[in-house]
């Protein structure tokens, strides 16, 4: 366990500027996801506190220790990509033993701690597989297992669940945070996915070209994104100018769920509008309305069936206290 502090990290590839100063301070034992639309530098930032590149400019501290000097295989951080990177003509067992054996410990040492790996990661009785004879789900845990094997200060995870399927993603989310959980590891998370984001980490660092933005638990990003970029990345919004809603200046954003729907004009403020789409997912209906140019998500969460057709009209309302302000 240990944390990680990255101060005014910088790198250029020629031209483009990958990191631009970014800051991130992360506690000993969290799990930080790095959130970001393609290109922002999520994988540079990775890619510098493991030690397989340097940085142009800044500090990278791991338990308080400056490791910006100290080459990769001395770091002591262990990192799962998503491409798993097993050697395929080992066996599941004999990939997850290979750090220890790398580090020369004694047979006896090597046998209990891949054993406690291979339970911990739930792979008993696919110790003697080759990775091709093992699920894509299986394989990621091989992976972890072998991460975590040598008991690294450091865990990094780089888009490492996109390889599988919708449902067995939700559910290795699920594993990879008892797993981290357990281990008490202090692990850094890269994805695009801000539904995966939000699920696994204790806290979620938003960036933009290079920069961290707002870092905060989910809930905080969610429910207090501090502008328009943040907001529009978690979750679904919708921004309304203050001119509309009869306040003064900036902009602030409604959730959809948070929209009401009524079939007559309320009493107080309201919009009007006409269903453009409708889209039904069972315990959700989530509908586009056309207020007068403007398209306005909300999402009904009550109704067993969508209770609005396309064409009809209906009229919009929100409470005071789900308008969230803005900076621009
Ligand atoms: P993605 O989500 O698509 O993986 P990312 O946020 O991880 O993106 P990075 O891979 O860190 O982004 O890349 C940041 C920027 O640096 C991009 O513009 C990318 O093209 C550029 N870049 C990254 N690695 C190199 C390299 N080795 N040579 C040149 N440019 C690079």
């Amino acid at each position: 366990m240990a944390t990680v502090t990255v101060k005014n990290l910088s790198k250029k590839y020629g031209a483009v500027t990958a990191l631009d100063n970014l800051n991130l301070e992360i506690p000993d034992g969290a799990l930080v996801s790095l959130l970001g639309p393609s290109g922002c530098g999520k994988t540079t930032a990775l890619r510098l506190i493991a030690g397989f590149e340097k940085p142009d400019s800044g500090a990278i501290l791991v338990g308080g220790e400056r490791v910006n000097d100290i080459p990769a295989n001395k770091r002591n951080i262990g990192m799962v990509f998503q491409s798993y990177a097993l050697f395929p003509h080992m066996t599941a067992w004999e990939n997850i033993a290979y750090g220890l054996q790398q580090g020369k410990l004694p047979k006896s040492e090597i046998e209990q701690r891949t054993a406690e790996a291979v339970e911990l990661v739930q792979l008993l009785g696919c110790e003697s597989r080759r990775p091709k004879q093992l699920s894509g789900g299986q394989q990621q845990r091989v992976a972890l297992a072998r991460a975590l094997v040598t008991r690294p200060k450091i865990l990094l995870l780089d888009e490492c669940l996109s390889a599988l399927d919708k449902k067995l993603r939700v559910e290795m989310q699920a594993e990879l945070k008892r797993i981290l959980e357990f281990s008490r590891i202090t692990a850094l998370f890269v994805t695009h996915d801000q539904e995966e984001a939000l699920t696994l980490s204790d806290f979620v660092a938003v960036m933009k070209e290079g920069k961290a933005v707002q870092m905060g638990k989910p809930s905080e990003i969610y429910e207090r994104p501090q502008n328009q970029f943040v907001a529009s990345f978690i979750g679904k919004v919708n921004f309304f100018k203050a001119a509309d809603a009869g306040l003064d200046g900036g902009t602030f954003l409604v959730r959809p769920e948070k929209i009401k729907i009524h079939e007559h004009p309320p009493s107080g403020p309201h919009l009007a509008g006409t269903v453009e789409f409708v889209t039904y997912a069972g315990n959700i209906t989530t509908y586009t309305f056309d207020c007068g140019g403007k398209q306005v998500l909300a999402e009904d969460q009550t109704a067993a069936s969508a209770k609005y057709k396309q064409g009809m009209q209906a009229f919009l309302s929100w409470e005071k206290e789900h308008c969230l302000p803005l900076e621009d």
